[in-house]
Order: structure tokens, then C-alpha cells, then sequence
């Protein structure tokens, strides 16, 4: 099973990866996490990426791809892989299909959270202050002002993929408002995975 989950930052992607990783027992992965990883190692390219993270704006296709190729190509990528922020430009859709396309893959789904805008930032401050109350490290780009940063990145950048898939016939929506459970329940319908 190959997933690409899509939608803004806030839309509950992490949170539904992970249960895909637990029902699916195929890895997420989401490009943020691996980003942020090299940030906290101060490899080549966590010292190129922090500057643009931390400013909300999208680092390089270049960069991020081939972060991507070289992640699927490990041994728990085999039976498949969620794409959790990723691709998030046309041109990274375009790699990851060639990607997939140089090992004779497919993708099976690309599932949009359909959100509404005005409930992200406090589902962003709500994060901020989880994090803080578990003694967890708060990202730097989870506050209002770089969020807003996040989202016009979204909108410019990202929102371009949901036409782009949407005609590969490969879209499918749920609707991310609704709870963690019915999002997930939503999910599994689509994925021939109901109860
Ligand atoms: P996320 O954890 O998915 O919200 O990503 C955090 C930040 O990492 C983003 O705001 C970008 O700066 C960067 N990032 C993550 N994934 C990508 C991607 N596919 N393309 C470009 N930048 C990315």
C-alpha cells in the first residue's frame, strides 16, 4: 500500500499516518520529521534546511526528493509507505511518480484532508501547548505568524496537487474536521478497510 496524505499543515496528517502505520504496518514518511531530524544532526542538509523551516516557507524540490529516494529504497519501505508532507510542489509530484515509476510502483491513493482553514491556526496553538504541557520540544514554526507563512506556502505551492491528482482520477477527500476516530473510520472506507 503506497498513501500520499495531503492537505495544510494542522490538517491531522501526522496523526492519521500513524494510524495507517499501525494497521497497515508500513512506514510514514513524512519529509518534516526527516527535515528536522538533519536540523538536530547538523548534516549538510539540516544546515541548509533550518533557515527556510523555521521561516514556514517550503526547502528545495532537489533536496527533499532526494531525501525521498533515498528513504523508500530502505527494506521497511518494501510492502509500501505513507507520504505524510510530501510531494508538496508540483515538481515533487513529478519526481515521486518517476520514483515510483524507475521501480516499477504505483501509488494506490492520494488522500486530501479537507479542512477549514480558520480552525487550523488554533489546532496549530493547541499542538504548541500539548507539546509544552508533555514536556515535549515545541517546533519553532508551530506559532500563528509563521504558521500564516505555512498556509500561504500551502496555497501557492501545494493546492496545485489536489487539480494534478484530482485529474489522474487519484483523489480521494475526507473530510478533516471531523473527529480523530471518524477521520480514520473515513479513511478505512476508502481503503476497503471498514469494520
Ligand atoms: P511539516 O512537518 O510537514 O509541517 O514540515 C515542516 C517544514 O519542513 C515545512 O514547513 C517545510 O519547511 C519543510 N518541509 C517538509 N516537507 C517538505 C516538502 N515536501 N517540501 C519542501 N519543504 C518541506
Amino acid at each position: 500500500m503506497r498513501l500520499i496524505l495531503l492537505g495544510p499543515p494542522g490538517a491531522g496528517k501526522g496523526t492519521q499516518a500513524q494510524r495507517l502505520v499501525e494497521k497497515y504496518g508500513i512506514p510514514q514518511l513524512s519529509t518534516g520529521d526527516m527535515l528536522r531530524a538533519a536540523v538536530a544532526a547538523k548534516t549538510p542538509v539540516g544546515l541548509k534546511a533550518k533557515a527556510v523551516m523555521d521561516a514556514g516557507e517550503l526547502v528545495s524540490d532537489a533536496i527533499v526528493n532526494a531525501i525521498v529516494a533515498e528513504r523508500i529504497d530502505q527494506p521497511d519501505c518494501a510492502k509500501g509507505f505513507i507520504l505524510d508532507g510530501y510531494p508538496r510542489t508540483l515538481a515533487q509530484a513529478d519526481a515521486v511518480q518517476a520514483m515510483l515509476a524507475e521501480r516499477g510502483l504505483t501509488l494506490d491513493a492520494v488522500i486530501e484532508l479537507v479542512v477549514d482553514d480558520k480552525a487550523l491556526v488554533g489546532r496549530i496553538v493547541k499542538r504548541a501547548e500539548d507539546a509544552r504541557a508533555a514536556g515535549q520540544p515545541v517546533r519553532k514554526d508551530d506559532n500563528p505568524e509563521i504558521f500564516e507563512e505555512r498556509l500561504r506556502e500551502y496555497y501557492k505551492k501545494t493546492a496545485p496537487l489536489i487539480g494534478y491528482y484530482h485529474a489522474k482520477a487519484m483523489l480521494k477527500g475526507v473530510d478533516g474536521m471531523a473527529n480523530i476516530d471518524a477521520v480514520s473510520g473515513q479513511i478505512d472506507a476508502l481503503l476497503g478497510k471498514g469494520h
